[in-house]
């Protein structure tokens, strides 16, 4: 992790602004992304949120199977599995 060197204060509702030259360079766009929240000891970190597959993790091409996404390459292997099973 490396340092920006900004420090933003918290209002009174506890929001912080993210600077706008960190949100072109990870192509936020206002009012259209959502940020996903983690913690580590003393820290917030934020990532851009990318809905990501539930079985990898990979958040690349993924489709929506009730309610869940999956990418391509697990669809591939399910698949395959399912094939499997017919034979
Ligand atoms: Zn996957």
């Amino acid at each position: 992790m490396r340092t920006t060197g900004i420090i933003r204060p918290v209002d009174k509702n506890g929001r912080v602004v993210i600077p706008m030259d960190l949100r072109k360079q990870l192509n936020v766009e206002n009012e259209v992304d959502s940020f996903e929240i983690f913690t580590e000891d003393d820290k917030i970190i934020l990532k851009k949120y990318e809905p990501s597959c539930i079985f990898c993790g990979e958040a690349g091409d993924t489709l929506k199977l009730k309610g869940h996404n999956v990418c391509l390459d697990c669809i591939d292997r399910l698949q395959k599995i399912k094939n499997t099973i017919n034979e």
